[in-house]
């Protein structure tokens, strides 16, 4: 068994039902999937709201969000799942997408990590439901971190480093945020081994030619999609 993961970028096209111009997202998801030989009717996708919910996916959510935004499965920002060929969908721009692989159960997890969810720890919280469901051990998992804002652009408040600590850097009289190195460090609290996590470390605002940024073009910016599956 297999874990197929990936993230579209912008030439791949608006992939949300609810952000951007959503006119051909269907078709979009439909191409995109295809290069990874993902049948696009059986996608799982989230209302995601910046929490730190974490669903565990099965063969009956097969399909919800996949053709319409209604469908999808409510207040969730983190999937995990045990099952085969069954895709699992998150959406960003700007935000961390973070894939988990567990080789030996094998499950997986995929999480869309924004200040807020990482705030609440979103990390710990799909880590330690892989724990409960399939007995992962975190020093088993292979984690990637998606493309995301880095703090080369990452532009926040100075209350931020109350709770972000040493993540939030201050340049001039500005303060920036790197949000993938809180999660990364998260991810090392749990057990993760340092040589399992691999960072991709590509800025979606720098690169505004092959990937949406929410920080660069605000509400009616398009979304990508980060898909991880266990392949049969
Ligand atoms: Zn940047």
């Amino acid at each position: 068994m297999g874990f197929i993961y990936c993230t579209s970028s912008r030439p791949d096209g608006n992939m949300s039902l609810c952000y951007g111009d959503t006119r051909d997202a269907v078709d979009n998801r439909k191409a995109f999937l295809a290069k990874s030989g993902i049948d696009y009717p059986g996608l799982v996708c989230a209302k995601q709201v910046h929490g730190a919910g974490v669903y565990y996916v099965t063969e009956k959510d097969s399909g919800r969000g996949a053709l319409d935004y209604q469908s999808s499965i409510d207040d969730t920002d983190a999937f995990i799942s045990d099952k085969k060929n069954l895709a699992l969908a998150i959406f960003t721009a700007d935000c961390p997408a973070i894939f988990l692989y567990d080789p030996l159960k094998p499950a997986i997890g995929l999480i869309h990590a924004g200040w807020r969810s990482t705030k609440q720890n979103i990390v710990k919280k799909t880590i330690r439901l892989m724990q409960e469901r399939f007995g992962s051990e975190p020093g088993g998992l292979k984690v990637t971190l998606g493309p995301a804002i880095r703090s080369c652009c990452y532009e926040v408040g100075e209350e931020f480093s109350d709770t972000f600590g040493s993540a939030v850097t201050k340049r001039g009289s500005r303060y920036y945020l790197d949000l993938s190195l809180v999660n990364t460090r998260e991810l090392l609290e749990c057990g993760v081994g340092e040589e399992n996590i691999s960072d991709s470390k590509v800025c979606t605002c720098c690169r505004d030619n092959e990937f949406f940024s929410f920080r660069r073009e605000g509400d009616a910016c398009g979304r990508m999609m980060a898909v991880a599956a266990l392949s049969g």
